[in-house]
């Protein structure tokens, strides 16, 4: 049957009369070479179970030990997020069985978590009166919108330490499953959230905030896509203003920002119709397929006591002195946010330019390395914002892994507002600093692209095109400004692009 008008109506009114209430749960690789708890590559990819040893496939008597890194980077984001830092913390075992976990448990953290009690505040454009979408994707940037923001503070209830599991592959012609070890034991820090999201917006917004604190920090890369941030959501709905909290799912498989938006629609509709029909929703885990765009039970919720936790007893207590935490907390960067407060008040480019800029720790460094070297400010800016991004998303490349210098940037900057070469050739060259961080002044030299500059070609080539389009330039001399442009472009194309625009169209003036 198909559903009338009246029907899709009611469905939204009565979505209307609820509200949803969603807290995360969000797992984040660590960025360190090694395994959290063995001397094991983390390296992504590898023949199956080459990045093996006895610890992390579970041998028995192989003891783990605690690799100092996941604690400074777990300790560095709870302090990034204003948690409270446990000064006696704990490993815990949770135990099941499950092949992909070699040691039928998982080392993580239950009882004592290292952090606990933060905050993260999260900006939100005013939502505009028609409920504006968030169209924010994974790696992109946000188009052109006003800033008109407010702030929300989403609550921390921790973030604890824990190993990954290794991956298995169901070979359905053989019959069979394969184990690949490589990715157990690889470190994770889980956060968990309060449930004080309301939407797929806050989410979202939540979601983008946590990922700029973990880059900037570089304790990992955050990439939604390749599993290096993973998202469970937890949502219940309630009658809108009601206090009580309603009974939960739990959502897992959200692949990317736009998934975890239509996943979020989903349940929350799903569960809206049975309140409705004045059924009651089942406390479970569901899965949500983002082919299809909807989800299936997985399993029902399980309890704490399903796992039969109880403290590792192979790894010792971590004790976090005062001197510690100094040190972590001395060596935290300037964050985004502090960046670009910085920005604001120190160079004259638009804010919507220093959003962007400083979203990048790696394109923020390079920005002020190549003002400080003499670069024009808006001239750095439109490098980074233009050419840059664009090669980054063509290459599906990181900001942070950008290889060119700010001084080559600066030079390559330098030669353009000095007139050595045309913006046109600029472009060319710094694809190859992109690529290569060169000497952007040796190599245009070498490539001979310098500006025809040399008067005496340019005005030769010049008259050259205005004798051969001769009603162009009849054209221009009657009144038609355009023409000009069509003979500049003649004069661009004569001499290879390597000419500066403004001195074609000069010259081409003094010749008609
Ligand atoms: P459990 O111990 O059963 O895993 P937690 O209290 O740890 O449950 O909560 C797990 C996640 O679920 C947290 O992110 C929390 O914010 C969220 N959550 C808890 N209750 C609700 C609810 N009624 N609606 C939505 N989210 C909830
Ligand atoms: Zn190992
Ligand atoms: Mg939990």
């Amino acid at each position: 049957m198909c559903e009338g008008n009246e029907g899709s109506k009611a469905a939204e009114k009565a979505v209307e009369g609820y509200e949803a209430v969603i807290g995360l749960e969000v797992h984040v690789e660590l960025a360190t070479r090694t395994k959290i708890f063995c001397g094991c590559s983390t390296a992504f990819g590898g023949r199956p179970n080459a990045h093996t040893c006895p610890v992390c496939t579970g041998m028995p008597g192989a003891l783990p030990v605690l690799n100092r890194k996941v604690l400074e980077y777990a300790v560095a984001v709870g302090l990034a997020a204003n948690c409270t830092i446990t000064r006696f913390s704990r490993f815990d075992r949770k135990n099941y069985f499950y092949p992909d976990n070699p040691q039928s448990y998982q080392i993580s953290q239950l009882y004592l978590p290292i952090c606990r009690d933060g905050y993260i505040e999260i900006e939100l454009e005013r939502e505009l009166p028609s409920g504006g979408e968030s169209d924010s994707a994974e790696e992109t940037f946000p188009a052109e919108k006003s800033w008109n923001s407010a702030q929300k503070r989403i609550r921390i209830h921790e973030i604890h330490m824990e190993e990954d599991a290794g991956k298995l592959t169901h070979d359905e012609q053989g019959g069979c499953t394969l184990v690949d070890y490589n990715r157990a034991g690889v470190p994770l820090i889980e956060i968990v959230t309060q449930p004080d999201m309301g939407s797929a917006r806050e989410v979202v917004a939540f979601l983008e905030k946590l990922r700029l604190i973990i880059r900037y920090l570089g304790a990992g890369d955050c990439r939604l896509q390749e599993g290096s941030m993973r998202v469970d959501v937890n949502l219940s709905v309630r009658p809108r203003g009601a206090r009580e909290m309603g009974t939960r799912t739990e959502m897992k498989n959200l692949g990317s920002f736009h998934g975890i938006e239509m996943a979020i629609e989903s349940e929350r509709n799903r569960q809206t119709a049975i309140l409705e029909s004045g059924g009651a929703v089942i406390q479970e885990t569901r899965r949500w397929d983002e082919e299809k765009g909807i989800s299936h039970p997985m399993r029902s919720k399980e309890e704490a006591r399903d796992y039969r936790y109880f403290p590792e007893p192979d790894l010792v207590p971590v004790v976090i002195g005062e001197d510690y935490l100094e040190r972590i907390r001395a060596a935290q960067p300037e964050m985004a946010w502090e960046k670009r407060q910085r920005f604001l008040e120190e160079y004259p480019i638009p804010e919507y330019d220093i959003r962007i800029i400083t979203a990048s720790r790696r394109m923020s460094d390079i920005f002020e390395a190549a003002v400080v070297l003499g670069s024009p400010p808006k001239k750095v800016s439109n490098w980074l914002m233009g050419e840059t991004l664009r090669l980054l998303k063509e290459k599906g490349q990181d900001s942070e892994e950008i290889r060119f210098s700010p001084e080559n940037l600066a030079k390559l900057i330098a030669l353009v507002e000095n007139r050595v070469i045309s913006t046109t050739v600029a472009k060319e060259v710094f694809a190859v600093l992109f690529e290569e961080d060169m000497d952007p002044v040796e190599y245009v030299e070498k490539n001979e692209l310098k500006t025809a500059g040399n008067q005496v070609i340019l005005r030769r080539v010049a008259e050259e095109v205005i004798a051969s389009n001769h009603k162009s330039a009849e054209d221009y001399r009657g009144g038609k400004d355009r023409a000009l442009g069509y003979l500049v472009g003649q004069v661009m194309k004569a001499l290879k692009g390597k000419a500066d625009p403004v001195q074609v169209k000069e010259q081409l003036k003094e010749l008609l």
